[in-house]
């Protein structure tokens, strides 16, 4: 098994590249924004709970995402391996899920960190507002309040990480397919 988290800012091309990657390697995708979406779609209680926070650019409380992250991987037994998207995003869920891999014997092979400017994040996500449908991505405050949560609670994921030698810097910006090759490349190095 070999599992990729996805790292970066909101904006950063994570559910982009996330998408070529599972292609190419045939990972199950897990990402905690679009298992929270499909809560709010089916009109959960969890989702109605997480839809206040979810539209003040918040983060939901840790033991929500870990709970769906934990039935997520019980239900994928055969996964050759998940790529985590939007998760973990606290140290707390860093914490935790690695608990959890350890207990499928498994653990993060690779930490990806997409690199990218704030003022190229925002205008980014303004510009997947006009046709997401997300309503966090049509107001500029919310998309700011989103980008204060990662730098006052996420970016300290990379630092975790960092002290096991697995966390690698990629640069966000330019094409689509050129970022792909440097994740793949990436990847490729410490697959082998
Ligand atoms: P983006 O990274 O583009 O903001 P996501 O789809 O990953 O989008 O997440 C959207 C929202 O869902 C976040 O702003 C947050 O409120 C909530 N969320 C997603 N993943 C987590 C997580 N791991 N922990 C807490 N909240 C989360």
């Amino acid at each position: 098994m070999f599992n990729i988290i996805l790292f970066g800012p909101p904006g950063s091309g994570k559910g982009t590249q996330s998408e070529k990657l599972i292609a190419a390697y045939g990972l199950k995708h897990l990402s905690t924004g679009d298992l929270l979406r499909s809560e709010i779609a089916a009109q959960t209680p969890l989702g109605l709970e997480a839809k206040s926070i979810m539209d003040k650019g918040q983060l939901v409380p840790d033991e929500v995402v870990v709970g769906m992250i934990s039935s997520a991987l019980d239900q994928n037994p055969q996964a050759k391996g998940f790529l985590f998207d939007g998760f973990p995003r606290t140290e707390a869920q860093s914490i935790a899920l690695d608990k959890l891999l350890k207990l499928k014997n498994t653990e993060i092979g690779v930490v990806l960190a997409l690199d990218v400017s704030e003022e190229e994040l925002v205008s980014r996500l303004l510009n997947r507002g006009k046709t997401s449908g997300r309503s966090d991505d049509t107001n500029e405050s919310v998309i700011r309040a989103r980008i204060a949560e990662y730098k006052a609670k996420t970016t300290v994921v990379a630092n975790y990480y960092s002290t096991f030698d697995k966390v690698v810097h990629i640069k966000g910006e330019g094409s689509v397919d050129e970022i792909f090759e440097s994740l793949h490349s990436e990847i490729d190095k410490r697959m082998s």
